[in-house]
């Protein structure tokens, strides 16, 4: 886990947040409140019961523990900055608790369920994706009312739509392949990213989509023109899969090449992809004229998918763009415009790349902000 692993602003302040709470804090975290994990493949971590309802438990456990009051179903609908009074605005000591902080508050809070007022408030709304579950971008709205900027944001790790007329994802619905995605801005690789694909009805999901969408649709934003190619054949250039056509026919002349095809990728997009081609998936190497075969290997190599959008905030994982980083500081998360305001998670303009990325960041971010609040209380 590194700011390597992460898109959006900043990847120096995205390191310090990271550092200040890394993955083996985590692991020693969730085993301290009962929730040892074990490592899947990929370097996934899982609870050992593998049930997402213990995490939320021991969670839940622990903020009793540690005296937090939850008030569930109530939302937030305005934060208001109220003027600090002057001996504290010159620095003075700011009352701990009692009546008299109430009234020096620096926020009032105007909630679903009546007013509240304090000291400090963590921001910690989450994105727009999946807003069913609350998380529906009303976090930024909060925060530009206190000053902050907020990155045009976008939905992150999405699936991909591709045209209707796209011929592989209608015939390979369900099929799943490791490949390497090329995305294009400008009319140059802006980045390449490696993993499975699944094709579905609607185009391309799996890790490897989910990563390219947001790439896809920043560029869109930016209305700067993109378009991304599939690689059947990760690594390997053109060149090199030309050549081993060309040693195969010589080596099996009268193999077809449908089953030569079937050994390089699954058999199933091995048919679509000579459909799409219109070539004759029974005819034998050896007749396989020069241009069919180099259509062929470019489609190996090169295939264009024809994205006309993602699935949008109702499926994404994540939500790219937020409020800006350089607006907050990275030792305490502190608004650096709005002081006694912090803000964590995945609000703020950093998403991560599929694979538990995300999660991190909104518990390094979460104990940044945890740990500063703890001392000011102090
Ligand atoms: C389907 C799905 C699968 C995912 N899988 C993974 C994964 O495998 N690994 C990974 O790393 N990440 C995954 N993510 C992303 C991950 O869940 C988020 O990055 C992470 O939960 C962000 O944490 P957060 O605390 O910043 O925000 P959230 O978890 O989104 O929490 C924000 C909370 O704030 C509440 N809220 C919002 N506005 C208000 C308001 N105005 N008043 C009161 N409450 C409000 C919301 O109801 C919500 O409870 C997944 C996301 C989705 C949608």
């Amino acid at each position: 886990m590194s700011e390597r692993d992460f898109w959006g602003g900043r990847s120096t302040i995205v390191r310090r947040v990271l550092r200040a709470f890394p993955v083996a804090d985590t692991i020693a975290f969730f085993r301290e409140i009962g929730v040892p994990l074990h490592e899947e493949a990929g370097g996934k971590l899982f609870p050992d019961t593998n049930r997402a309802r213990d995490v939320l438990a021991a969670l839940l456990r622990e903020a009793a523990a540690a005296g937090v009051t939850l008030v569930a179903g109530c939302r937030v609908t305005d934060i208001a900055r109220l003027q600090p009074p002057l001996d504290v605005a010159r620095g003075g000591p700011e009352p701990a608790e009692g009546p008299d902080a109430t009234e020096r508050a620096r926020f009032r809070i105007a909630t679903s369920r009546g007013e509240l007022r304090a000291n400090a408030v963590v921001l910690a709304t989450g994105g727009q994706s999946l807003p069913k579950s609350g998380s529906d971008g009303a976090g930024f709205a909060l925060a530009a009312s206190l000053g902050h900027t907020i990155v045009p944001t976008t939905p992150a790790l999405d699936a991909l739509r591709l045209d209707p007329s796209d011929p592989l994802h209608r015939a390979l619905p369900g099929v799943s392949q490791d490949v390497e995605l090329a995305v294009r801005i400008d009319g140059a690789i802006a980045i390449r990213l490696t993993g499975a694909l699944l094709w579905t009805h609607f185009g391309a999901s799996g890790p490897v989509a989910m990563n390219a969408s947001r790439h896809w649709l920043r560029a869109q934003i930016e209305q700067r023109p993109a378009s991304i190619t599939v690689s059947f054949c990760p690594g390997r250039q053109f060149d090199e899969i030309d050549a081993r056509w060309t040693r195969r026919a010589a080596e099996r002349p009268r193999q077809s090449v449908q089953t030569t095809l079937a050994a390089m990728v699954p058999a199933a997009v091995a048919a679509a992809l000579l459909e799409a081609l219109a070539i004759d998936n029974r005819i034998a190497l050896a007749h396989l004229s020069r241009d069919a075969r180099r259509r062929l290997t470019r489609a190996l190599v090169e295939w264009p998918l024809p994205v006309i959008g993602t699935r949008g905030y109702q499926y994404a994982e994540a939500t790219a763009g937020g409020v800006a980083l350089t607006e907050i500081n990275p030792a305490t998360m502190e608004s650096r415009l709005c002081p006694g305001l912090y803000l964590v998670g995945e609000m703020l303009d950093v998403d991560g790349r599929i694979g538990g990325f995300n999660f991190q960041w909104a518990w390094s971010s979460g104990f940044v902000a945890g740990r500063a609040l703890g001392k000011s209380l102090a």
